[in-house]
């Protein structure tokens, strides 16, 4: 980043050249590498009126064996938290949380690519691991962020309470520009992985998952459970090899033979696989895709093309009061990712420690509907086909 002589950007010439010769807006990137660039950033934007968007990059973490928030007293040491700079990816802090055999609540994507430090935890933040230790919010204990007017201040429990429950779910850049998220880390237990694979006829088999739907999550799974035409998919972890929940090996076999008894039903695969940690575990089925077993996100994730996209989080008394209903709503769609994330210890956390929807807390399964279409498609055939939508997350 360069200053000019005023401690203005070099850029700022270049945009006065590029309006006065073509007439035209520039876009500016800014690769902005400290906390000064960014309240430089924000100081030239007010200054020139010029919109900015924040995007994120950006390689740094922190493991802190003891950490002492910023205005608590000496006696508020915690212990084990791992501060990560914005952009940071979440392959990143799988591995650095593994190098000092801890766990991390962590956003699973293919390779790991969603930052750890931006999108993600200011919208909320939901893993698979949500069910075991809440929401991505709900795990960090620090932020330091560059407010709009270019001041850098830190957020916590202790020092800006009301900006620090701000930050937790509000979305985006709408409070400021994260310089740092520090979060808690767990023990790293073993788990127990469960997938599943059948060809099917569509209703039956959809009918049944949705109906053991919170059996699975009230004996400790949680994970993916994707379906498209001819086949559906389970992606699942519980903690603890053998799994701490003592029904949850019966509560999935249970499932398996119920399913295979379905008319129509080809169960392909059905295998329990221990892990020594959740790290190993991605490792094997995001990464490695060579080792991973059924359904694997890396391959499936889709980029670059015309995308209409929105969520719904699906609370438990929509599994247990309109089950039938909500199967059906599953089946008229021709494919999608149901994220089994909520429960467990979700529902007991209270709502008011963040400023994120309040239906989190009561959430099952969140899902993504998504619609696209091809690059010369006109707006009829865009609009008439969104009635036929399909749904991936
Ligand atoms: C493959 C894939 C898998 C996903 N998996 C999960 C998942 O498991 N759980 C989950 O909860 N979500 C998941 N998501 C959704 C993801 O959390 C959002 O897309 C998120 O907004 C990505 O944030 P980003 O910082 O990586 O992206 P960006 O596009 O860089 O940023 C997204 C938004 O955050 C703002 N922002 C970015 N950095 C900062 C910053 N430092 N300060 C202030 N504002 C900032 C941007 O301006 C923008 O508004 C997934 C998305 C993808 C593409």
């Amino acid at each position: 980043m360069y200053y000019d002589s005023a401690g203005d950007f070099s850029v700022y010439n270049l945009r006065e050249s590029c309006n006065e010769q073509r007439n035209v807006e520039c876009i500016i990137s800014v690769n902005a590498s400290s906390v000064q660039d960014i309240q430089q950033t924000l100081l030239f934007a007010a200054k020139h009126n010029v919109k900015l968007v924040v995007k994120n990059t950006g390689k740094n973490t922190t493991f802190h064996p003891t950490f002492l928030l910023v205005g608590a007293p000496p006696s508020g040491v915690i212990s084990s938290v791992l501060t990560v700079s914005p952009g940071t990816t979440w392959d990143q802090v799988y591995t650095a949380a593994h190098a000092n055999n801890v766990t991390i609540l962590e956003g699973i994507g293919a390779g790991g690519t969603v930052g750890a430090g931006g999108g993600w935890i200011l919208g909320t933040g939901h893993s698979i691991l949500t069910p075991n230790y809440g929401l991505g919010i709900d795990n960090v204990v620090q932020f330091t962020v560059v407010l709009p007017n270019a001041i850098h201040v830190t957020a916590n429990n202790f020092t800006n309470l009301d900006l620090f429950w701000a930050l937790k779910g509000r979305g985006g850049p709408s409070f400021g520009i994260l310089t740092s998220t520090t979060y808690r880390t767990h023990l790293n237990p073993p788990i127990t992985a469960a997938f599943y694979t059948a060809t099917y006829s569509r209703a039956a088999m959809i009918s049944l998952v949705t109906s053991l739907n919170t059996n699975f999550m009230d004996n400790g799974w949680s994970g993916f459970r994707p379906y498209d035409l001819n086949s559906l998919n389970l992606t699942f972890i519980a903690l603890g090899s053998p799994p701490k929940s003592p029904n949850a090996l019966s509560v999935y076999n249970e499932f398996v033979n119920q399913s295979a008894a379905l008319p129509g039903v080809n169960v392909t695969l059905s295998v329990i696989k221990p892990y020594t940690g959740i790290f190993d575990w991605y490792e094997d089925n995001f990464v490695n895709t060579a080792d991973d077993i059924g359904f694997n996100y890396t391959l499936s994730d889709i980029a670059g093309v015309p995308l209409s996209s929105g969520s719904r989080l699906l609370p438990r008394k929509t599994f247990e009061k309109n089950t039938s209903a909500l199967a059906q709503a599953y089946v008229d769609f021709a494919a999608a990712r149901p994220f089994i994330i909520g429960g467990g210890v979700l529902p007991s956390m209270d709502p008011s420690t963040v400023s994120t929807n309040p239906t989190w807390r009561q959430m099952l399964v969140g899902i993504t509907l998504a619609f696209s279409w091809p690059e010369n498609a006109t707006d009829a055939d865009i609009i008439h086909g969104h009635s036929k939508s399909s749904s991936i997350s």
